[in-house]
């Protein structure tokens, strides 16, 4: 009966859950490390965690490198990522046990596993697949982008190869499982958004997931630690546009016109006492005007002037007061000085917010594997549209230390010279992994590897001879 059948899998999911979410504040290091100011605290790159990793997902490592080389090399924009999802429904249709859809939303993959018995929780799993308008900047890469003007500089090549090694390892063992997992392969992240088209074809039905899971390789943390957060990490993101209509006349008369760039200077400095006179202190956001353009000559008053703008909130609620806001501040401008603005608010992503009990498990398979000291809370300003598959089911999105100096990833997120130590790639595997594991594996399994996460690694090793 699907009624039974569901209550079952929310039962099972809550227990699942509530064993760790409890913890999750605790699992998370007190200090706070943001984003922007790139030092954070004193954490050092460290790859020891590797030694942790399941030795099948180590014989892994050659293969995604040569896969994320390979997404890095030929990099395409959002909604063209042909050449990139044709790559991916080959590799998962090579590795057999995945139903694949491609074509969804244009250039999106959906890949789902055939367990041995389809009762049971279903995991999703998201990467997205674009990259930027940026010319790549790193010469010598012997990699680097050969599609001119495009590059994979926000790691989204990595979150590829990463997404199709956990899709190997879990094909293997599909037959000890329940339940299903379906792994998203999104196009267009980096804008216009490809999570929400994705939606609507079908990526949360059929059946509808359980927990989502995602993670992002963060140049700005070091290899071999991890940032999250329950509740909102990552902010929303709306696009402001401006039109300051004026009335233009000479230069030395401003008295006859109405001048359109003082009115807009006039703006420029009234929302930013929005954000610091309305806003709560204790809440966050930021309004940046990024674009303005107006008048066309020295001695002329300016007719018109645009100006353009995103902002940013973690809480619904700063969203809709900032849009407000926004709306009766440009009509104030417009009565002090006789204006007309024409105001366009454009929606774009969701805050993203964590599930906590789902940011519990997820803490607790970062700690066991990179060490409960390696994880941080963390909170980010920019946006993300993974945060329409967690709006929607109850998820986890991370950040995932990717940086690391000594082998040229010390470049921001975007920057032409932006790179990814490579070892993130198998830890990322083998968490994603794990959470996958969570779900689909029978609980005495999941229990065993906790209660001794290194064992069966361990001795596998010991076996081998290899070093830990
Ligand atoms: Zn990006
Ligand atoms: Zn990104």
């Amino acid at each position: 009966m699907p009624e039974k059948k569901s209550a079952k899998r929310v039962d099972r999911r809550a227990k699942m859950a509530s064993r760790s979410g409890q913890t999750t504040k605790k699992a998370i290091a007190s200090k706070r490390t943001h984003a922007l100011d790139g030092a954070g605290d004193a954490l050092e790159p460290d790859a020891s965690a590797l030694a942790r990793i399941r030795p099948e997902v180590r014989d892994l490592i050659p293969d995604l490198v040569a896969l994320r080389r390979d997404f890095h090399r030929h990099p395409e924009r959002g909604f063209e990522e042909v050449r990139t999802s044709a790559k991916i429904a080959e590799e998962l249709a090579r590795q057999g046990g995945w139903k694949i859809r491609t074509g969804v939303a244009k250039t999106g993959v959906i890949a789902d596993l055939e367990t041995k018995d389809a009762r049971g929780p279903t995991v999703l799993l998201r990467a997205d697949m674009d990259a930027l308008r940026t010319q790549e900047d790193n010469p010598g890469l012997a990699y680097a982008s050969t599609n001119p003007g495009v590059m994979h500089a926000c790691g989204h090549d990595g979150h590829m190869a990463i997404l199709l090694g956990v899709a190997r390892v879990l094909a293997r063992h599909r037959g000890a499982m329940r339940g299903g997992v379906r792994l998203v392969f999104q196009p267009a992240e980096e804008g216009p958004g490809g999570a929400e088209p994705m939606i609507a074809a079908g990526a949360l039905e059929n059946p509808r997931p359980d927990a989502a899971f995602g993670l992002h390789l963060w140049s700005r943390l070091p290899i071999g630690s991890a940032g999250v957060r329950p509740g909102p990490m990552m902010a929303s993101s709306d696009e402001l546009f401006f039109r300051v209509c004026g009335k233009g006349c000479h230069g030395a008369s401003p008295h006859e016109g109405i001048d359109a760039i003082h009115a807009a200077a006039h703006l420029v400095v009234a929302l930013q006492g929005i954000v610091s006179r309305n806003v709560n202190p204790l809440q966050s956001a930021v309004l940046t005007i990024g674009r303005i353009q107006g008048g066309s000559v020295v001695n002329a008053i300016a007719e018109e002037v645009v100006l353009e703008g995103t902002q940013r909130a973690f809480l619904p609620e700063v969203r809709a007061l900032l849009q407000q806001r926004v709306h009766e501040t440009a009509a104030g401008i417009d009565a002090a000085w006789g204006t007309r603005t024409e105001v366009e608010y454009v929606s774009r992503y969701p805050a993203l917010v964590n599930d906590p009990r789902m940011t519990g498990l997820a803490c607790e398979e970062v700690s066991a594997l990179l060490g409960a000291d390696r994880i941080r809370e963390y909170q980010v300003m920019g946006a993300e549209d993974m945060a329409f598959f967690l709006a929607q089911v109850p998820g986890c999105f991370f950040f995932l230390g990717a940086g690391n100096p000594a082998k040229g990833a010390a470049w921001p997120q975007h920057s032409p010279h932006f790179n990814i130590d490579e070892d993130a790639l198998p830890l990322g595997v083998e968490l994603l992994v794990r959470l996958a594991e969570r779900f689909v594996l029978p609980p005495g399994d999941v229990a065993k590897r906790l209660r001794d996460p290194n064992a069966a690694a361990g001795r596998r090793r010991a076996r081998e001879g290899g070093a830990a």
